[in-house]
């Protein structure tokens, strides 16, 4: 194996930790702790354990974690209520409300509802407008992560050219604004891209934001580019369950000059940024200087 693996539960505590020091700091000199509200409509259990472990980090680097657990057959008015009762909570500094949503409830109406300035996922369609026209905004937490590899890895990414494959709300287009912030010169695939080997072989990065298990092959990526693998897929191999991300890493290792593993890679940085993010969120509000690194 050539590439140099990009460690992400290795950055991700670096991220955590210096979220820490901030948070303490904000405790005794200001007598402030930012709190995160998590909220979980039913019983996916996907969507149980990723609410478990915020919870279980947002404590560990000394904030107040609010977990509000609803019936996957609670009225969407009811949502609405807890979310505004939360906007209007000074001692919450961050909303989340745990996707999906069961299916009778209308996802953009319920993550609008949520005061921009507490909307540490950054679905916000005030923040997603911010983010487009390089305004402060609260910024998706994947993509945050992603770039935050990226920098460290690569320094200033100014003039490299940028291939994300995926366009959805929550990871390909935030990534491509904020790699455009960047000065990356940056293209867009989607299942309707003809030709995804060609254009992949002129990225000098390349994000894979798709669901397809080991779809990219090592054949398709530039030499020594360097690979961000959003991709999370559960797949049976050899009899056990193992998760793979969207790039096959056996194959693009080879070639990559360097790449992040699923897991270890792209996951733990995404937690690591809602925490970031509720810190940021946390210090607006107050009118306190943020914390340099964890924001765009
Ligand atoms: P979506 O399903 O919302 O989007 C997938 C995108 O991939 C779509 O734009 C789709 O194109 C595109 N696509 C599908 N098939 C192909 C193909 N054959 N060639 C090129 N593009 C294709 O997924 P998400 O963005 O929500 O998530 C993507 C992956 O990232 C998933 O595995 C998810 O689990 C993972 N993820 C990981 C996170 C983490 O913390 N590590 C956080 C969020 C997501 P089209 O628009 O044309 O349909």
């Amino acid at each position: 194996m050539s590439a140099q693996i990009i460690d992400g539960k290795e950055f991700a505590a670096k991220v955590r930790a210096q979220v820490a020091t901030h948070v303490a700091r904000l405790k005794e000199e200001n007598g402030i702790t930012p709190g995160l509200a998590v909220v979980l409509v039913g019983e996916d259990p996907a969507s149980q354990v990723y609410v478990r472990s915020k919870g279980k980090m947002t404590v560990e680097v000394g904030m107040k974690s609010v977990e509000h657990r609803l019936e996957a057959d609670t009225s969407e008015e009811d949502l609405l209520n807890l979310i505004n009762k939360l906007n209007e909570d000074a001692t919450i500094h961050g909303i989340l409300v745990q996707l999906p949503l069961p299916g009778h409830m209308n996802e953009d109406l319920v993550i609008n509802a949520i005061d921009p300035a507490k909307d540490v996922d950054g679905f916000h369609i005030l923040n997603v407008g911010l983010l487009g026209t390089g305004q402060k905004s609260m910024v998706p937490c994947t993509p945050l992560g992603c770039l935050m590899m990226l920098r460290e890895h690569l320094g200033p990414l100014a003039g490299k050219d940028a291939v994300i494959i995926g366009r959805s709300n929550i990871v390909g287009k935030p990534m491509a604004q904020l790699l455009l912030g960047d000065s990356c010169t940056v293209t867009i695939c989607h299942s309707k891209t003809n030709d995804l080997k060609s254009v992949l072989q002129g990225a000098d990065i390349v994000v894979a934001a798709v669901g397809r298990p080991e779809m990219v092959p090592g054949d398709w990526i530039k030499p020594g580019a360097t690979v961000i693998d959003v991709g999370i897929n559960r797949i049976e191999r050899g009899g056990k369950n193992r998760l793979v991300g969207d790039v096959d890493f056996a194959s693009a290792s080879q070639v990559a000059g360097a790449i992040t593993p699923v897991p270890g890679g792209v996951g733990p940085m995404t937690i690591a940024c809602l925490l970031a993010n509720t810190l940021t969120a946390c210090c607006r509000a107050n009118d306190i200087q943020e914390p340099a690194g964890l924001t765009p």
